[in-house]
């Protein structure tokens, strides 16, 4: 048996990476000393991964920006609108027009990466594919080059490249105009002395039809003709949709999900057995959450695995590649003894794919390094079994009407309307304003030690003050105090809740050089302090206009941390719920009158079957209501979404039963308001009217028009006007030109319809 590894994250312990890009970008850097420093994280990636002792080392599957951006580049997908010369197809600079647009044109869309808070760039099928480079190949011979490894390089498949796309006419011809590129790929690696390369299918744990199979089958027969190359076909982020065409497929071994998908992966196995011509490579650790495995009962997942695969044809790996895992833990030396040796990031879940690959061999060699993984088990679970009684005793005695407001929603909009007295369309925003330098600096110097508490609280009070009077003149109905002490919408509540830790330098890639610090909920979570009441009900004593309460629902916290598996997540969202539901109230005591509660993950935490969606649905609706069902009729409860397609999940957004939702819109073209149109979804709803995420300041009329076309199908009492989501990445020039033209529109369309 042997040791694989599917994909190592790629920024490098410190962000090495994203300070080059970011400097490259700002044209600090040369090219070449961009390619350069990141080589040199890659060479450092691939040494620590000879050092853990992993016997398939992947190469190819370290980015300058993301995977599918690279494949889409070296099958010449690069849209015309870049107008870029033939001859400069493959260099960086069109690299990264197609990842962030350049002089002529937007950026390829963004899109999560199946369930991950990672994002792809879309490729756009704008014309025939070539083959215009084989990266993989490139940083096989770069392995063998420096450290003189055998590397096993990592490409995404045809099926999965293919699924992914945008703007394919034909799924059949794209498939097939696939296949001389994948068959040239192939021979060029066998040429060079390339034993395994792996190739990447995670589409085909998704619901696919038996047609897109049938074609997968069909296309794979095609590009493995003639080549004595062996194929890692590798799968994961959940079990296969057709096991027994997949292990049919003619290739060399299958990679398959133990950890997401192994209840249907194993009773596969069970039932249909496994090619005895073919490796199994089982991903048995988890490769996207931070917990210790047990490694004992790992040991015994993998004696089970290993009876049904030929002998010597097995290898163990993570469950899916490292990139969702920050680097390491050896930097988080203020956590608790117990949590630090709990937790495990990438190299620390080498380490543990170490000792199983000797365990396999000879189980007394490691007795000493099982026992150890024993006992560290046994006090985390120690630790988190000393939860505060009260949370667990809540949870115990919820009742249903602790789920449910008091009055329907028809009679608190009359109830809210009396009491709010907010005119036709009203005008609000989402919630953050520019974090501008300022802001970021007082919160690192606070951090460091270098201001005090009370400055730092003051300067906060300061830009709120600042804040509400600037949008009193703008004209905005409903105010918001702007999120100026939130570092990040989840981590701020982690570091405010209890069951959490945030810490040092546990980054994960994002998008791009964009990286996140998921917090790690690891115990029972309650709330012992308020978390937002002094800056809300500062910012209200500065104004007659509403503000509201702003907080993030229980989804997107669970969502955006590494969040602990000793008990279900339901469990989790709903002690999360009830924390917020306190907040809640106190907010409402202290005189808020409109609270609003983030919930725009709730989308991409979306299962990838659809079998297991309507349990997501329900505990994540249920932990929402939880949260907010306990104010008084008059109180208004708004909620905002974002980042992705609402299409399947309407009812759920009904079954939230908030007051009112903003909701991202400009960006698809408006294909939100036909989705809840066509849903007869009749609560009030702020459909976004212009894009965030762009610096540039929208047209009046581009405003008006997401309007009016909601007017044709929504009663006009129900509509508010809003940007499509927070603006704290925009800068203070933009956010005050655009907000003024959006509450010039509302006044507009105000006087006409009253
Ligand atoms: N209230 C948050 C903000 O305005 C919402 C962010 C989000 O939806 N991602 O920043
Ligand atoms: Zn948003």
């Amino acid at each position: 048996m042997q040791v694989s590894n599917l994909g190592y994250p790629r920024m490098g312990r410190n962000r090495e990476l994203k300070k080059l890009l970011e400097e490259y970008w700002q044209g600090k850097i040369s090219e070449s000393s961009l390619i350069t420093g990141a080589q040199e994280i890659e060479r450092q990636n691939w040494e620590k991964q000879v050092q853990a002792g992993v016997e398939w080392i992947p190469v190819g599957d370290f980015s300058f920006y993301d995977q599918m951006l690279d494949t889409a580049v070296m099958f010449g997908l690069i849209p015309d609108r870049f107008k870029i010369e033939d001859e400069n197809l493959t260099d960086l600079k069109t690299y990264f027009a197609v990842a962030r647009g350049n002089d002529h044109a937007p950026a390829n869309a963004m899109k999560k990466w199946f369930d991950t808070n990672y994002h792809y760039i879309v490729p756009e099928w704008d014309k025939e594919p070539k083959l215009l480079k084989n990266y993989p190949l490139e940083a096989y011979k770069r392995a063998k080059k420096a450290l003189n490894i055998d590397g096993k390089p990592v490409i995404i498949g045809p099926f999965t490249f293919v699924k992914l796309s945008k703007k394919v006419a034909d799924f059949k011809k794209a498939m097939e105009s696939l296949v001389p590129i994948y068959a040239q790929i192939f021979k060029d690696m066998e040429n060079e002395g390339v034993k395994w390369v792996q190739v990447d299918e995670p589409a085909l744990v998704l619901d696919i039809s038996s047609e897109e199979m049938n074609e997968v089958k069909n296309v794979y027969e095609k590009i493995t003709k003639g080549i004595s190359l062996s194929i890692m076909l590798q799968t994961y982020f959940g079990s296969v949709s057709y096991y027994n065409d997949v292990i049919s497929l003619p290739v060399s071994g299958i990679g398959l999900d133990f950890v997401q998908g192994l209840e249907d992966n194993l009773s596969y196995l069970e039932q249909y057995g496994f090619p005895k011509d073919k490796y199994l490579a089982a991903g048995v650790i988890n490769g996207r959450n931070v917990w210790q495995t047990d490694l004992r009962k790992c040991l015994e997942l993998i004696k089970k695995i290993e009876s049904y695969v030929a002998s010597d044809r097995m290898w163990i790996q993570p469950s899916c590649s490292l990139l969702h895992l920050p680097v390491t833990t050896a930097d988080e030396t203020h956590l608790p003894e117990v949590l630090k040796r709990t937790l495990k990031f990438a190299d620390e879940r080498l380490m543990e794919l170490n000792i199983l690959g000797r365990a396999v061999k000879d189980a007394a060699q490691v007795e000493d390094e099982l026992k150890e993984s024993d006992e560290t088990l046994k006090a985390y679970r120690e630790m988190t079994g000393q939860t505060d009684e009260k949370v667990r005793k809540r949870i115990a005695e919820l009742k249903e009407e602790d789920f449910k407001r008091e009055v329907p929603f028809v009679e608190r909009k009359r109830i809210q309307s009396e009491k709010l007295k907010l005119p036709l369309l009203p005008a609000t925003t989402i919630g953050s304003f520019p974090q501008t330098p300022d802001v970021r600096r007082m919160r690192a110097d606070f951090k460091k030690g270098k201001i005090t508490q009370d400055e730092y609280r003051k300067f906060i009070r300061d830009k709120i003050a600042e804040c509400i009077k600037l949008q009193e003149d703008i004209g905005l109905d409903v105010l918001v105090h702007g999120e100026f002490e939130r570092n990040d919408m989840v981590e701020y509540f982690g570091e405010k809740l209890k069951g959490f830790v945030v810490t040092k330098n546990g980054w994960v890639q994002s998008y791009g050089s964009r990286c996140v610090k998921p917090p790690i909920l690891y115990g029972d979570v309650w709330r012992d302090e308020p978390m937002t009441i002094e800056e809300i009900t500062h910012a209200q004593s500065l104004t007659q206009k509403p503000v509201k309460g702003m907080l993030t629902g229980p989804v997107t916290i669970i969502n955006w941390s590494f969040v602990r598996d000793d008990i279900g997540r339901d469990e989790v969202a709903y002690q999360i719920g009830l924390a917020l539901r306190d907040e809640i109230q106190e907010l409402e005591e202290k005189g808020i009158d409109i609270i609003q509660v983030d919930d725009p993950a709730l989308r991409e935490g979306l299962p990838l079957k659809s079998k297991d969606r309507d349990n997501y649905l329900n505990w994540a609706v249920r932990a929402f209501k939880l949260a907010t069902s306990g104010v008084k009729p008059e109180t208004q409860i708004h909620t905002h979404m974002c980042y992705g397609e609402f299409k399947d999940i309407i009812q759920a957004i009904d079954d939230m039963d908030a007051d009112v939702i903003s909701i991202e819109a400009s960006r698809a073209g408006g294909d939100v308001i036909d989705h809840f149109a066509k849903q007869k979804y009749s609560r009030d709803i702020g459909l976004g009217v212009y894009d965030i995420h762009s610096p540039r300041i929208p047209k009046m009329e581009e405003m008006e028009a997401v309007i009016r076309k909601a007017l044709k199908y929504f009663d006009k009492s129900l509509l508010w006007v809003n940007p499509d989501c927070g603006l704290k990445t925009r800068k203070p020039g933009e956010v005050d030109a655009a907000l003024r033209k959006m509450v010039e529109m509302a006044l507009k369309l105000r006087q006409e319809l009253s």
